[in-house]
């Protein structure tokens, strides 16, 4: 990927961006992060030099190789990976900006059992499984109020800050505005209890997540694509 591919990818994402938060309102700020999972730490460097300034991985060894290779620049790096215990304290070590995948009341139970021990803590987003997916993590929407709360009150050392959630993996784009609606009326209601984030929509469906009152995107293959924007 070149500067020049870098540079356009992120001015046609930011222009599809400028016109789907206007479909929300004219206050709604989006952040973008870019997913960076698939590509190697010289693309994320490209990215970086076009401006790009978040990035997120799904694995806890590729997210501390990169933040190592990189930890000169000022790179806000986020965790959206699925969870492991055996990974807790090499993720608590990363000390990531945001981690997008709380998916469990018991998992949240035992990561603040261990950020007490190293005395730290971790800004977390609990993933809703909106769609309803046997394959995805997250809770289901129905308990995703009363867990949010229950881990809010329980575990002092785990910020929550909002909710991120997966669009419903179909063609059918009724079915993954449904997902979308359902996890921003969640998100609505856990305002009082401090949510500020609502984590939806990647290449694919980022528009209409956002359309749906997204405020935060979590985008890998548009923004790394290396063939000219036409
Ligand atoms: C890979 C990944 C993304 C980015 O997916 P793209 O389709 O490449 O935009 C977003 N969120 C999560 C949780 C992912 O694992």
């Amino acid at each position: 990927m070149t500067l020049r591919n870098a540079v356009e990818n992120l001015d046609l994402i930011n222009k599809n961006i400028e016109f789907s938060r206007l479909q929300n309102n004219a206050h709604h700020i989006v952040k973008v992060v870019g997913i960076s999972k698939y590509h190697t730490t010289n693309e994320v460097m490209t990215l970086y030099k076009a401006g790009q300034r978040a990035f997120g991985e799904n694995k806890v060894q590729d997210l501390k190789q990169k933040m190592d290779e990189l930890n000169e620049f000022p790179i806000e790096w986020h965790f959206v990976g699925n969870l492991q215990k055996n990974k807790i304290n090499a993720l608590i070590d990363c000390d990531p900006f945001l981690v997008h995948s709380l998916d469990g009341y018991e998992f949240a139970s035992e990561l603040d059992k261990r950020l007490k021990i190293k005395n730290k803590t971790m800004n977390c987003l609990l993933q809703i499984n909106s769609a309803n997916e046997d394959t995805k993590s997250g809770i289901d929407a129905e308990n995703a109020i009363k867990i949010y709360k229950k881990i809010t009150n329980d575990f002092s050392n785990i910020n929550l800050k909002g909710v991120m959630s997966i669009g419903a993996h179909t063609d059918d784009t009724k079915t993954i505005k449904e997902s979308f609606e359902k996890t921003k009326q969640i998100f609505d209601k856990l305002q009082v209890f401090g949510a500020k984030i609502c984590s939806m929509g990647m290449s694919s469906d980022y528009n209409l997540a956002i359309a749906c009152g997204s405020n935060m995107i979590r985008v890998g293959n548009i923004l790394f694509k290396d063939e000219e924007v036409i």
